[in-house]
């Protein structure tokens, strides 16, 4: 090709334009799209491990370089094929390798091949669930999955579910985009249930807070969660005019559940100010960090007697109810009013969707809006009672990939991943510079190095010599991490929090989310090896 060439076809055209929307420009870019797409769509695995995932440490200084000019070019800077080259060839290799079964730091994972084709199939149908004009039968698969999902936690009777999956009128809950906005919308229905339309008074969806607290002479309102919250119910509180201050920390017990004693306390202190409402009390079902399950039961009866709304995040545990083994860790969990649970997480879909339920389907009523050219009065779309506005149709992924796997193949992953981080843990207490920290419950685990000599000076040591210890065991951790990571091989991933109610100071912690179903324990223990084997050196 010359330079000529080149340049007259480099320029954007009301013909190039028509071209580049409808189908490959030539048949050398058809033929590199059909190379990497056959690559991606039945070699998926062998695709990722191949081009995908930074080897050696790049600072990110480094990684910011080349992506500085802020121009918009006017016309085409290169053709389709050459744009999918550069995205294998120089933007995937500094991506993460999220699929390797040694990235074992995070709740972000491997996908089953066949999400990167039904990902595909929405992608090009392009439906908006928002209204039942951009989406007709889509909308219709979504009220399907989510009476199946309802059922699975809260298992109601088949007359209500007959009453319900179609229905216009009710919501039993909704796809989101991930559990954020899951559970800010089950605290913005908690909080509006709260306060609604009394008298004069028209509701605090439609006063705001100033007015509501002014009318009910208020001087906040509090919603109760443990202390190892995921942030985004603080995030809540700050959105919903709560603040996020008031989102207030319940203690946990030495097995890092929420502390019984100590929300009946505060509850009962909170009960007699005047000035204070409750608006929710928030259970978590496999805690960000820990992956705990707090005493959904317990929680559930307190809620009761005290006429609070209670919500679960499972976020991270629900898919669980699909282990017959396992399941009735959540026990419990029915009892809720409402439920988070995320897709992209132990649903293995794709980035980003997450789901919330409510157990009474008029409770998004407080959250529905109306608008004139779509969601008008009346309407039975499901927009009307959504936070996010325009959606993806990210309910035929989950229904698709449940009809491929059924709720078996789920079960077995999730058991995988139990019995693989109990083997773990146990692994990890056999090793002598390790400390357990958390014994899983599901299938994440903490523990930390504590090398013998410093923890036999640390149960002897003064108050002032403890903090010393602390600190430097502390920062044996941080380097043993980022070394691991900056090897590149394997990554954990590393948190802190006070290990008892009683200390004084954070410990660093290293975190293992085990939800891969190729981790197996061997590729765990050469984590450990690797572990030892830094800080060997370190030591030395
Ligand atoms: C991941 C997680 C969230 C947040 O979900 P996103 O999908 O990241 O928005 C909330 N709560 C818990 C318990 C989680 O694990």
């Amino acid at each position: 090709m010359n330079k000529n060439q080149k340049q007259t076809e480099l320029i954007a055209t009301w013909d190039t334009l028509q071209r580049i929307f409808i189908r490959p420009e030539d048949e050398a870019s058809r033929e590199t799209l059909l190379k990497y797409m056959e690559q991606i769509l039945f070699g998926l695995h062998d695709f990722l491990n191949s081009h995908v995932g930074v080897t050696e440490e790049i600072s990110l200084k480094e990684l910011t370089r080349d992506f500085k000019d802020t121009q918009i070019n006017k016309d085409p800077e290169k053709k389709l094929a050459d744009v999918i080259i550069d995205i294998i060839e120089k933007i995937a290799p500094k991506a993460v390798n999220v699929a390797s079964p040694y990235f074992v730091g995070h709740m972000t994972s491997a996908l089953p091949f066949f999400m990167v084709h039904l990902k595909t199939i929405i992608t090009a149908l392009n439906q908006n669930v928002n209204k039942l004009e951009t989406s007709k039968v889509l909308s219709v698969i979504e009220k399907q999955i989510l009476a199946k999902i309802h059922r699975l936690v809260f298992n109601k009777e088949e007359n209500f579910y007959q009453t319900h999956v179609q229905s216009t009128d009710t919501s039993l809950g909704a796809f989101t985009t991930g559990g954020t906005t899951a559970n800010l919308t089950a605290l913005w229905v908690a909080r509006n249930k709260l306060f609604l339309p009394y008298q004069d008074f028209d509701g605090i969806e439609n006063e705001g807070i100033a007015k509501t607290m002014q009318t009910f002479s208020l001087d906040r309102i509090v919603v109760l969660v443990q202390e190892r919250a995921h942030f985004s119910l603080k995030k809540a509180g700050g959105i919903l005019g709560i603040g996020n201050k008031n989102i207030i920390p319940v203690s946990v017990d030495s097995k890092h559940r929420i502390d019984l004693n100590d929300l009946k306390k505060t509850i009962k202190e909170l009960s007699k100010d005047k000035k204070t409402k409750i608006a929710a009390v928030v259970g978590i079902a496999g805690t960000t960090e820990t992956g705990m399950i707090d005493p959904l039961c317990e929680m559930a009866q307190i809620c009761k007697e005290n006429s609070i709304f209670f919500h679960v995040d499972a976020a991270w545990g629900g898919p669980v109810l699909l282990s017959e083994k396992y399941s009735h860790l959540l026990k419990g969990i029915e009892k809720a009013d409402s439920i988070t649970i995320d897709c992209h997480k132990q649903f293995y879909m794709p980035m980003t969707s997450g789901m919330i339920y409510f157990k009474d389907p008029l409770s998004m009523d407080q959250i529905a809006y109306h608008s004139n050219y779509v969601n008008r009065p009346g309407s039975v779309d499901i927009g009307i009672k959504t936070l996010e506005g325009s959606r993806e149709a990210n309910s035929l992924i989950l229904d698709s990939s449940l009809k491929i796997m059924g709720s078996r193949g789920y079960a077995l992953m999730i058991d995988h991943s139990i019995k693989t981080t109990k083997e773990f843990a146990k692994e990890i207490k056999s090793r002598k510079i390790f400390q357990l920290i958390s014994d899983p419950e599901l299938n994440i685990v903490t523990y930390r190095i504590a090398p013998i000599d410093l923890i036999s000076k640390l149960n002897k040591a003064s108050k002032n010599q403890k903090e010393h210890i602390e600190n430097l065991i502390n920062d044996i951790n941080i380097k043993v991490q980022r070394k691991q990571r900056e090897q590149g091989k394997s990554f954990v991933s590393r948190t802190r929090f006070k290990l008892s109610k009683h200390d004084e100071i954070e410990s660093v912690v290293l975190r293992c989310v085990i939800m891969n179903p190729m981790t197996n324990i061997d590729i765990l223990k050469e984590i450990l090896d690797e572990q030892e084997d830094i800080f060997s050196r370190l030591a030395s």
